[in-house]
């Protein structure tokens, strides 16, 4: 049901998506719905007593030649595996679903209507079509400093505030976001003719040279906090689907924040 949903053909070449450990045939009666698959999260999913892990960055991207317990990941194996406590992950196949990682952040920070893609898959149906990050509008224009008083509210809280790039009093209507760090994406959202940009990790130099050309607008928010909207989405789907066949699997959207900032500092 998840790779109905969030299917693993749609995964960029170098991620990795699908189960990571678990056996298929144990039953599952609880399903945890996580950002990070991180020691504090597997404290939360054994605390609760959950069967499975489903989190959206991935625990390995490259090449494992052994699972010793004398890393934090070969740890983390080793404690799912005596937990009995599988874990699947959903990446770049769950950033470019319809509805995806980026269909919930929008939702989050106030767009209205139709979403589409930022960067549609070439060639197809940009209605439909699965692709990155989303271009929405807001149910009225307001400033920009409105909007991300408005984004901030609508997000999760972490440590840090939203960086803003642009005059706070500029009308914003049009608006692009993309989960986690959408820095690729800046060409293709100065080309949507949009009024600002949410993502997260934006760098200097990309964020710097895009203002010195005139914008539009960024704002840059925790990654964590832009990806954890969509858990809230993938729990309902994995409950409303399973319960439409009977079944009576929990599902419960983590409560830990794993934003690798944990503190800010005032000058
Ligand atoms: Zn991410």
């Amino acid at each position: 049901m998840l790779e109905a949903a969030y299917d693993p053909d749609w995964a960029e070449s170098w991620d990795s998506v699908g189960l990571v450990c678990g056996d298929p045939a144990e039953p599952v009666r609880r399903v945890l719905f996580a950002v990070d698959p991180v020691a504090a999260v597997l404290e939360e999913a054994l605390e609760w007593g959950a069967d499975l892990i489903v989190a959206h960055h991935p625990l390995f991207l490259r090449g494992v030649n052994g699972v010793a317990a004398t890393t934090p990941k070969g740890r983390l194996v080793h404690r799912l595996i005596r937990a009995n406590i599988a874990l699947y992950t959903a990446h770049t196949n769950a950033d470019v679903a319809r509805p995806g990682v980026s269909d919930a952040l929008a939702r989050a920070v106030g767009l209205t209507g139709p979403l589409r893609p930022i960067r549609p898959v070439p060639g197809a149906d940009p209605q439909r079509s699965p692709g990155l990050g989303r271009i929405g509008l807001l149910s009225e224009p307001m400033s920009l400093g409105d909007f991300a008083a408005q984004a901030s509210a609508g997000l999760p809280e972490t440590a840090g505030p939203l960086r803003v790039a642009g005059d706070p009093d500029a009308p914003v209507h049009r608006v692009a976001v993309c989960g986690g760090a959408g820095d690729s994406l800046l060409e293709d959202v100065r080309a949507g003719g949009v009024d600002v940009y949410l993502t997260a990790d934006l760098r200097h130099h990309p964020a710097s040279e895009f203002m010195e050309v005139g914008g539009p607008a960024l704002i840059d928010a925790a990654h964590w906090a832009t990806e954890w909207p969509w858990l809230r989405d993938a729990a309902a789907l994995v409950e409303s689907a399973l319960g439409a066949q009977g079944t009576t699997v929990e599902t419960r959207v983590s409560a830990t924040v794993t934003d690798a900032w944990t503190t800010v500092r005032d000058k």
